[in-house]
């Protein structure tokens, strides 16, 4: 047998494990969007039969013997084969791994941590949580060891993120944190002493919600958003669905009184989804068709929420939009007054409502204490304090009690340590990557202006979204912009704000 048809036999297995996957990503959508409530059992019980089948296929004896022929004789593979190899290597190895009952315990563990979080958060008592808590962390560290994670000075918390970021560790984390804490503070500190609120009455009012979700389609059109190959639900977290290029599915949440929970919600979930929609059809169903990591998926949303629809030039082009489509709003459509109010900065103790600004050191926080969590420098019973301190040293906020604090995010209670970073990840490569796109790009603004927003996504899907995972996550962004990522780009971009919006 040659390497040809070996390739061949390693896309057809790749297909079904698929195909597997996208099953359980379409019932997942379902389950969040028109399931009635009384299907929960039912479903989770489908899903857990789906997962098993994928992992199965996976693991075989069969797929090994392929990957072993193919890694054999790779020096016969061209570099895109190599890619395929890597990726299918990757996560099988990951599957081979870790046993299937360690799979099976944390899989009880978080299960039960969902509940007990959910009342936890209810009573704001993190003690109700804390057992539970450290079953998840006494998991998620036998997990690191078996991915080859503590000993030899090998830091317990780098093979959990490679799940999400793979080739990030946290000596690179710590190298890019370190280069934005102090500048992100300061300028908070500037938004502060500046003495200046913004005016947020250009986005309120009594807002019908279908004119809310009319306007968030009309930019999502100019986007490119393709609503041949995709959708638009109700859901109660905004998320996006992929199910190959030709099916990708975003939902939405709306206020009745203010439209950027509906708007940048959109517009955040439509970035992820015109990358799924920028897969290479070409790349669909095999090893390296999917998209790079979580931090460049994160970079895709932040882009186009941030970069772009926070902008000044962006208003321009759809101010005039939003006053027919909204116009019982209590503040002008005018410009300067919407892109201000979209770019307000306020230190706040909840993560998913913060600014551009202090978006990044609620990550920060997370990340430091979910490090010190797995190597026990830090012990449980200390957690909500250590918490609220930190928040008070990087954001100058202190909560209240623990629903505000240490309970307010789902993550831990999932298993899913190591995630966070992805955000900030995510929001570095996204300034990092509009920097460059303005530099190939000369008239972007401009057109943003005539709310031309195409040459953007043509940009993205060229640099981007067709590659997959062929590259790994940073030098995909390191080849699309031309330099490697750094912490200079999403800087600039905050400086810029902060003086023009509060002068400071
Ligand atoms: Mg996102």
């Amino acid at each position: 047998m040659n390497v040809q048809e070996k390739m061949k036999e390693l896309f057809q297995a790749w297909g079904r494990i698929s195909d597997v996957s996208r099953a359980r990503a379409l019932l997942e959508w379902d389950q969040e969007t028109v399931m009635p409530p009384s299907g929960i059992p039912h479903r989770a019980q489908v899903l857990a039969t789906l997962s098993g089948l994928a992992h199965e296929k996976l693991t075989s004896p069969e797929t090994g013997e392929i990957l072993a022929f193919l890694e054999e004789r790779k020096e016969e593979l061209d570099p895109l084969e190599k890619a395929h190899l890597r990726e299918a290597a990757r996560a099988r190895e990951k599957a081979v791994k870790i046993p299937r009952d360690l799979v099976e315990r944390m899989s009880r563990a978080t299960s039960l941590g969902l509940e007990a979080w959910k009342r936890a958060r209810e009573r704001a008592d993190f003690s109700l949580f804390l057992p539970h808590l450290k079953e998840i962390l006494d998991l998620k560290r036998e997990e690191s060891r078996c991915l080859g994670g503590g000993g030899d000075g090998k830091d317990l918390y780098d093979p959990l993120l490679d799940d999400y970021e793979p080739g990030m560790t946290s000596a690179r984390l710590e190298e890019l944190f370190s280069g934005l804490q102090g500048p992100l503070s300061a300028l908070a500190a500037r938004v502060r002493e500046s003495g200046r609120r913004v005016d947020l009455s250009p986005f309120q009012g009594d807002l019908d919600p279908e004119a809310q979700l009319a306007f968030g389609r009309k930019v999502l059109e100019a986007m490119g958003f393709d609503f041949r190959a995709g959708r638009i639900d109700r859901a109660v977290h905004p998320f996006c669905s992929g199910h190959g290029p030709g099916d990708v599915r975003i939902t939405w949440r709306y206020s009745r009184t203010d439209i950027r929970p509906a708007l940048f919600g959109l517009v955040h979930e439509g970035g992820h989804a015109l990358y799924e929609q920028g897969l290479d059809p070409a790349l669909d169903r095999t090893p390296a068709g999917g998209a790079a990591s979580l931090g460049v998926h994160e970079s895709q949303s932040r882009l186009w929420e941030n970069l772009v629809a926070r902008s000044l030039p962006f208003w321009e082009g759809f101010a005039p939009v939003l006053e027919k489509a909204l116009p019982r709003r209590k503040g002008p459509a005018d410009p300067e007054a919407l892109f201000r109010a979209a770019g307000e900065v306020r230190p706040s103790l909840i993560r998913v409502e913060a600014d551009e600004v202090t978006y990044n050191l609620h990550i920060l926080l997370r990340f430091r204490l979910e490090r010190e969590l797995l190597s026990e420098r830090l012990s449980l019973p200390d957690l909500p304090a250590a918490w609220n301190d930190l928040s008070e040293e990087l954001l100058g906020v202190r909560p209240g009690n623990d629903a505000e604090g240490v309970l307010q995010d789902i993550h831990w209670a999932m298993g899913a340590l190591g995630y966070f970073p992805t955000y900030t990840l995510g929001n570095l490569y996204a300034a990092h990557l509009f920097e460059a796109a303005r530099r190939d790009l000369p008239d972007l603004e401009e057109g943003f202006r005539k709310r031309e927003l195409l040459p953007l996504r043509e940009w993205l899907r060229e640099k981007i979204h067709r590659h997959g995972s062929v590259l790994p996550p940073e030098r995909l962004v390191t080849e699309a912009a031309g330099a490697p990522p750094s912490p200079e780009a999403l800087l600039a971009h905050l400086e810029n704000k902060v003086s023009v919006i509060y002068g400071a």
